[in-house]
Parts: structure tokens; C-alpha cells; sequence
């Protein structure tokens, strides 16, 4: 399931038909980091965070923003679909190739964020619902939210998986709190 979860916005999906060849293997990265890291730093605890068996090339492109070159296409839509990553605590986010795009452009500021919906009707028979959304970086994150069914109302829990550094005061991820401007 795919829910656009904030402000609405084109979701740019994985048309890997569309994709040229020579970037069928590439995914493109930006990592919010406040501090600058060695490439091969961010190489080795993104390899180790994916999982993956094969070597991966990232070759930095411009500040903060790195082509990564995978081995095998498998590995490649494991880690696209995957996430959100993060190294050191701060987002490194992944996009496919996508047509008529400057690097400027890229719309890095939107990761996938999987949700855990906790407080859905019990008729659902699970204990929560696992949802993909695409969130983009300056909305701040909820922790509940108030759901309107066949005339109920009920609150539902979210909890986020693989959740990066984030702020427990305006709840925006990239930051924490002391250092919060808000
Ligand atoms: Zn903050």
C-alpha cells in the first residue's frame, strides 16, 4: 500500500522501463548531514545498513549528493524500496533516475518513511497496519492522529521504522532538540 501522507504532491514511481540503460544499476543519494563525511565512511555504513552482498561504487557528484553504482538490480530496488537510511543518525536518501531532471531539482527532500498504524478497528485482526508513505523532510512527523469511520472517530498510533535523528520538540526530522530553532 502507498499513501501520500503529507501536503500532496506527484509521486515519481519507479518506472524502471523508462530508465536508460546505463542508469538501470545507479541510484542517486543525498546525505543531510550538519558535518561533512569521508565518502568512504559513508560507503562502508551504508553497505553494512543495506545488507547487501555486492560491492557498491559512490562517487560524489556535489555537496553531500553521491551517484551510487550497484552490482545487481536486485540490490539496487531492495535498497529504493527499503529505508529510510540514514548514517550517523542523519538521512541519506535515494532516488531513482528520473527523465528531464537537473540534479537541483531532484526531489531528495522526499524519502519513504514505513509506518506502523497502531489503534485501526479490531475487525482488522492485527495488532497494526504496516504502510510506505513518502514524506517529505520539513513536515514534522505526527505521533497520532484522529480517523473518522462509518461515523466513528478514533485515534490511531503511529510508530516509524528505522527512524533517523529527529527533533522531540517540532517533531521535524534532521535535528533534535537542543539545537531546535523553532
Ligand atoms: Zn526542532
Amino acid at each position: 500500500m502507498y499513501v501520500v501522507y503529507s501536503t500532496p504532491t506527484v509521486i515519481l514511481d519507479d518506472l524502471e522501463d523508462n530508465v536508460p540503460a546505463e542508469w538501470k544499476f545507479i541510484l542517486l543519494g543525498k546525505f543531510y548531514a550538519p558535518k561533512f563525511v569521508d565518502s568512504e565512511v559513508i560507503k562502508k555504513e551504508l553497505i553494512s545498513d543495506w545488507e547487501i552482498l555486492k560491492d557498491v561504487e559512490i562517487i560524489p557528484l556535489a555537496s553531500g549528493v553521491f551517484k551510487v553504482i550497484f552490482e545487481i538490480l536486485r540490490e539496487k530496488r531492495k535498497v529504493l524500496k527499503n529505508g529510510p537510511w540514514s548514517i550517523q543518525g542523519y538521512v541519506f536518501s535515494v532516488q531513482p533516475w528520473f527523465a528531464n531532471f537537473q540534479l537541483k531539482d531532484y526531489p531528495f527532500e522526499w524519502i519513504r518513511l514505513w509506518i506502523q498504524v497502531f489503534g485501526l478497528p479490531l475487525e482488522r485482526n492485527r495488532p497494526f497496519s504496516r504502510v510506505q508513505v513518502l514524506f517529505h523532510l520539513q513536515n514534522p512527523l505526527l505521533v497520532e492522529r484522529s480517523v473518522r469511520s462509518d461515523n466513528k472517530v478514533f485515534t490511531v498510533k503511529f510508530k516509524y521504522e528505522r527512524l533517523p535523528v529527529f527533533c522531540y520538540f517540532c517533531g521535524v526530522i534532521g535535528h533534535n532538540y537542543r539545537i531546535c530553532t523553532k
